[in-house]
């Protein structure tokens, strides 16, 4: 059976309608399923997405912040996007990028300019930028994407350098992914923005995006072309997120049969206001379905890292990061070239305009250590080599080394005082835990080498 069929409407309405009334039983014995860490199938997490009872909900909370400490931990690792181009052809209702909006003075940055925004990023503390652009065949042709990527990589200040460029462009043909793969990127991540093929088509009326099929199947066509580390997400708010959590789960299990490896990560955006944009929500998910749908992917796909965005306020960032998130952004712009500059027009209204700095301190607060970490896919962990240390648990072997060795260059290149005594303390209560004795006193003697100047050690 072929993806689109699995993604059959009437049979997914099936799955929710046949699970509406979960039992308590049913509902612990998913639960403790879930502890296991093997995943849930899509009937399971159909009983999960109609979970109603507080007392449920909190046995789901619990178990999700428990997965995510156990294959994740402490750390989480910290990007920016880049928008480099808002030309777009398509007519998405609910971006401020549609090709209708003829009021947008459209931009596309030329590569000095693109050097110019990676240099603020980099003086900011970043190493990991998320490349952001409209689809226009004639001005964002996929050579200048390359390009682009390209100019990224080359620039190095006395702070550094970005080491991983992961792209969210529109789908696109095996051949161009052949050209981001050589291009050295990071994660190709695309998003279905609904599994509700009707309401797609409703809401992607012009342009080549209006073509489901060519969405839902692009990350097949990304891996053949040889890029193993793909993203999924729905944009939420568009349809009953019910039915698009039970999507992602079965688009992430049809990947995996099929390409033999899983999405590498799952991001949760959800809908925000944005000018000329006048579509308001259909189907507007409140802030305890957006943690409970966090919770049950952490559950439903465990060695799947989760995104979440600077669209979510503080607030809810705060929570999102103990139940199952591990990688944000911060101190986005999502404006082409907006960064250092006067807010204009932007792709749509963020909740979380605080700087990466100011981030990086309310995590340190709730014992978390933020992480720069680019290493898997510079030593090849990536796609199926990534997931077999992923599913066991293993991941979490490099990640807490790697996070201390990374935050501790920030902090060396970038923190003020206060910050720097927090980091300090939280390094030395993750440094005392790593088991592996070895591992240990090699992350000690790194440290101490990171701290004297070098820079970029990994494992
Ligand atoms: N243009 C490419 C595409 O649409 O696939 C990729 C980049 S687009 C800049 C990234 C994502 O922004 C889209 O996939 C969509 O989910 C999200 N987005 C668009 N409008 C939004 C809005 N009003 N609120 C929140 N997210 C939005
Ligand atoms: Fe263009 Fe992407 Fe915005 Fe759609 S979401 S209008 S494809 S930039």
């Amino acid at each position: 059976m072929t993806l689109v069929e699995h993604l059959d409407a009437a049979k997914i309405e099936g799955v929710l309608e046949r699970t509406k009334e979960p039992s308590a039983e049913v509902i612990n014995n998913i639960i403790a399923k879930a502890r296991l860490k093997k995943g849930l199938t899509v009937e399971e997490v159909g009983y999960l997405v109609n979970l109603k009872e507080p007392e449920q909900l909190k046995s789901l909370f619990q178990a999700a912040r428990a997965i995510k400490w156990e294959i994740y931990g402490e750390r989480l690792v910290f990007f920016a996007p880049l928008y480099i181009s808002d030309f777009c052809v398509n007519d998405c209702e609910y971006c401020n990028f549609h090709s209708r909006n003829t009021a947008l003075p459209r931009q596309k940055l030329s590569l000095d300019e693109i050097a110019k925004q990676t240099e603020f990023l980099i003086n900011e503390g970043h190493k990991r930028i998320l490349l952001e652009l409209g689809e226009d065949d004639l001005n964002n042709r996929l050579d200048y994407v390359v390009e682009a990527i390209e100019k990224i990589y080359s620039v190095h200040t006395t702070k550094g350098n970005i080491r991983r460029v992961n792209v969210n462009i529109a789908a696109t043909t095996v051949e161009n992914y052949c050209k981001l793969k050589k291009a050295n990127i990071g994660t190709y991540q695309l998003f279905q923005e609904t599994y509700h093929r009707a309401t797609y088509e409703r809401l992607h009326k012009g342009g080549p995006k209006a073509d489901y099929e060519r969405q839902v199947t692009a990350h097949t066509r990304a891996y053949e072309a040889g890029l193993d580390d793909f993203g999924l997400g729905v944009l939420f708010g568009l349809y009953d997120w019910r039915y698009e959590v039970i999507s992602l789960v079965i688009h992430a299990q049809g990947l995996e049969e099929t390409c033999g490896v899983g999405p590498h990560t799952i991001s949760v955006p959800r809908f925000c206001a944005a000018d000329s944009v006048s579509y308001k929500p259909e189907h507007p998910v409140s802030d305890e379905d957006f943690l409970k749908l966090i919770a049950i992917l952490r559950l439903a796909v465990p060695y799947t890292g989760m995104i979440i965005s600077t669209r979510e306020s503080p607030a809810i960032r705060k929570v999102a990061f103990q139940i199952g998130i591990s990688q944000s952004s911060a101190g986005s712009v999502t404006t082409t070239g907006g960064y250092g500059k006067a807010a204009k027009s932007s792709q749509f209204n963020i909740h979380d305009s605080r700087s990466l700095k100011e981030v990086l301190g309310d995590v340190l607060k709730d014992k978390l250590i933020p992480s720069f970490c680019t290493a898997c896919y510079r030593l090849g962990r990536t796609g199926g080599r990534f997931m077999e240390l992923a599913k066991p648990g293993e991941i979490h072997k490099f990640c807490r080394p790697n996070a201390i060795l990374t935050f501790a260059e920030y902090l060396v290149n970038y923190g003020s005082d206060g910050i720097k005594e927090m980091g300090n303390e939280v390094i030395n209560e993750y440094l005392s835990q790593i088991e592996d004795s070895k591992i240990k006193a090699e992350t000690e003697k790194r440290l101490a080498l990171i701290r004297q100047g070098k820079r970029d050690l990994f494992f």
